[in-house]
C-alpha cells in the first residue's frame, strides 16, 4: 500500500529537561513502530533514574516564578500553544495516526478535541477565585485562597497521544504548577511534539519536562518517592493505577487518576432505533474501539433486540480497515499484537459459552494488527468480555426484558466510568441516570467528552474529574486563613 501519505514532521526525540533536548542515560533507545505497518519509524530517548531526578530538579527550579506569574500571563502562554497546535493540526494527526495506528480522521477529532483542553485552562487560567466569610461566631474571618499543589508527575497512555497530555499540562500550567510528563512508550512521538509547541508558545525552562523511559515502574516510583513532588495525575489501566496509588501513599500525594472502564450501553424499548444504532458506532468505535470510554456491553430492550443486532452488524461490516493513515480508512489496527491476541481470546471464550458472531471476528493475514470489527449476540453474562475492559472494535451485545434488570446488569462490575442510554422519554431517562453508578452518563448520546465538562470516573475507573472547572481544582491546594479585621 501506499506510505507516501505518512510524511508528518518527526520531533526531537531526546528527553526534554529543562528547556533542553538531552540524551537519556538508561540505557539503549527505544525504537517506536507503526502498528499499521510493523515497521520502525525511529526511537526515542532512554532516560534513567537520574535523568528522572533532574527533571523534579528543573521543575523545582521553575516552580516558584511560574506560580508567580500572573495569571493572565500563564493563560497567554496556554492559548499560543492552542493557536499553534491549531496551527500544525494536520501534521499532528499524522503523527499520532503514524505511531498510535488510528485512522486519521480519528486522529484529527483527537487533535481538535487536545488543542480545546488549551483554550479552555487559558481562560480558566484567570477565574480561579476564593471564598470569604464570617466565621459563625462572628469573631473573626474566614478567607480561603487557591495555591498551586506544587509539582505534578503525568503519566499519559498510548489511546490518546495528544489529548492525555493537554488534559493535564493545560490545568497544571493554568493553576501554577509546573510537571514531568511520562507519556507512553508506545506513542512517544505526540508528547515531543507537543513540547516543541510548548516551548515555542513560551512556556519558560524546566515549567513542562517530558521523558521516555523503557523503565517507567522504576523511574516513575523515584520521582514519586522525591519529596519535591506533589501531585501524581495518571491516566491508564486499573491495574497500574493501583500500584501508583500504592507508591503514592509514601508521600501522601494528591493523585487524580482515570482508570479502567466497561462501560455498559443501554437501549430501552421506547429508544429511536435509528440514533441508538448511530450512538452504538461511535460509543463503540471512536479510536478503533481503543477509548476507556468505548461501549463494552450492549443491553438492548427484548423487542428492539434482533433489529438492532443486525443492524449493527452491517454498519459494523461496512466499515473500511486499514492502514491508519490512508484517508479511506475507517479503522486502523489495534496498537500492538498482544492486543489483536487478547481480543481473539475475548471472542473465543464468548463463543465457547454460546455467543453467536455476526460479522468480524478474525485478524488479517498481512502486516500490522488488524482485528476486523466484530460483533456477537447472546452473549452471557459469565463471558470474560461482559467483565473485561475489551480495547478494541469487538461489539457484545445480550437482551433483558425490564428496567430493573438492565440496570443491575449495567452496575455489575467494579468500573464506573461511563454508561450510555437510550430512550425517547427524557425524565425516564434523568430518572435512571441516578441509578447509573458511573461518573458519566451519555443519554441519547454515543460521545460526551468534552473539554469544558468534567470527565472521570467512580468506583475502581478513577478518582477526580478533567476538564471544566473541575479539572483545574485538581491542580490546586485550598489555603484557609482565619483572621480578625
Ligand atoms: P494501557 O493498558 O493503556 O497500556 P497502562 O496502565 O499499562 O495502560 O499504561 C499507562 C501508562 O502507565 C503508560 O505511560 C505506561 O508506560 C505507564 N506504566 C505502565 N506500568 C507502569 C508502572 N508500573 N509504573 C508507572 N507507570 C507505568
Amino acid at each position: 500500500h501506499d506510505n507516501s501519505v505518512k510524511s508528518p514532521a518527526i520531533p526531537s526525540t531526546r528527553l526534554w529537561i529543562g528547556g533542553r533536548w538531552q540524551e537519556g542515560r538508561g540505557g539503549a533507545d527505544i525504537p517506536i513502530y507503526d502498528p499499521s505497518t510493523e515497521q520502525i519509524i525511529t526511537s526515542v530517548a532512554n532516560a534513567s533514574l537520574e535523568d528522572g531526578i533532574a527533571a523534579v530538579d528543573a521543575a523545582e527550579a521553575a516552580a516558584a516564578s511560574w506560580a508567580a506569574t500572573p495569571p493572565r500571563q500563564r493563560g497567554e502562554v496556554l492559548r499560543r500553544a492552542f493557536e499553534l497546535m491549531t496551527a500544525r493540526a494536520e501534521s499532528i494527526a499524522q503523527l499520532i495516526s503514524l505511531e498510535n495506528g488510528k485512522a486519521l480522521i480519528d486522529a484529527r477529532g483527537e487533535v481538535a478535541y487536545a488543542a480545546e483542553f488549551l483554550r479552555w485552562y487559558a481562560e480558566e487560567a484567570v477565574r480561579l477565585g476564593g471564598e470569604i466569610g464570617r466565621a459563625p461566631s462572628g469573631a473573626y474571618n474566614i478567607v480561603v485562597q487557591h495555591e498551586p499543589v506544587g509539582i505534578a508527575l503525568l503519566i499519559t497512555p498510548w489511546n490518546f497521544p495528544a489529548a492525555m497530555a493537554t488534559r493535564k499540562i493545560a490545568p497544571a500550567l493554568a493553576a501554577g504548577c509546573t510537571c514531568i510528563l511520562k507519556p507512553a512508550t508506545e506513542t512517544p512521538l505526540t508528547a515531543y511534539a507537543m513540547a516543541e509547541i510548548f516551548a515555542e508558545a513560551g512556556v519558560p525552562d524546566g515549567v513542562v519536562n517530558v521523558l521516555t523511559t523503557g523503565s517507567a515502574g522504576k523511574v516513575t516510583g523515584a520521582i514519586l518517592k522525591d519529596p519535591r513532588v506533589r501531585k501524581l495525575s495518571f491516566t491508564g489501566s486499573t491495574e497500574v493505577g493501583r500500584i501508583l496509588l500504592r507508591e503514592a501513599a509514601q508521600q501522601v500525594l494528591n493523585c487524580s487518576m482515570e482508570l479502567g472502564g466497561n462501560a455498559p450501553f443501554v437501549v430501552m424499548a421506547d429508544a429511536d432505533l435509528d440514533a441508538a444504532l448511530d450512538g452504538a458506532m461511535i460509543a463503540k468505535m471512536r479510536n478503533g474501539g481503543q477509548a476507556c470510554t468505548a461501549a463494552n456491553r450492549f443491553y438492548v430492550h427484548e423487542s428492539l433486540y434482533d433489529k438492532f443486532a443486525d443492524g449493527f452488524a452491517e454498519r459494523m461490516q461496512a466499515l473500511k480497515l486499514d492502514d491508519g493513515i490512508l484517508p479511506s480508512t475507517q479503522v486502523g489496527p489495534l496498537i500492538n499484537r498482544d492486543a489483536v491476541e487478547n481480543s481473539l481470546r475475548l471472542i473465543d471464550d464468548a463463543v465457547s459459552r454460546g455467543a453467536k458472531i455476526l460479522t468480524g471476528g478474525t485478524a488479517l493475514n498481512r502486516k500490522g494488527f488488524f482485528l476486523t470489527p466484530t460483533v456477537l449476540r447472546d452473549v452471557p453474562a459469565d463471558a470474560l468480555m461482559m467483565n473485561d475492559e475489551i480495547f478494541a472494535p469487538v461489539a457484545p451485545i445480550a437482551s433483558f426484558a425490564s428496567e430493573d434488570e438492565a440496570i443491575a446488569a449495567a452496575n455489575a462490575t467494579e468500573y464506573g466510568l461511563i454508561s450510555y442510554l437510550y430512550t425517547q422519554d427524557l425524565a425516564r431517562g434523568m430518572r435512571l441516570t441516578s441509578r447509573l453508578q458511573t461518573g458519566m452518563v451519555g443519554l441519547n448520546r454515543g460521545v460526551v467528552s468534552d473539554p469544558a465538562a468534567p470527565f472521570g470516573g467512580m468506583k475502581a475507573s478513577g478518582i477526580g474529574r478533567e476538564g471544566g472547572h473541575h479539572g483545574i481544582l485538581e491542580y490546586i491546594e485550598t489555603k484557609y486563613t482565619a483572621v480578625s479585621w
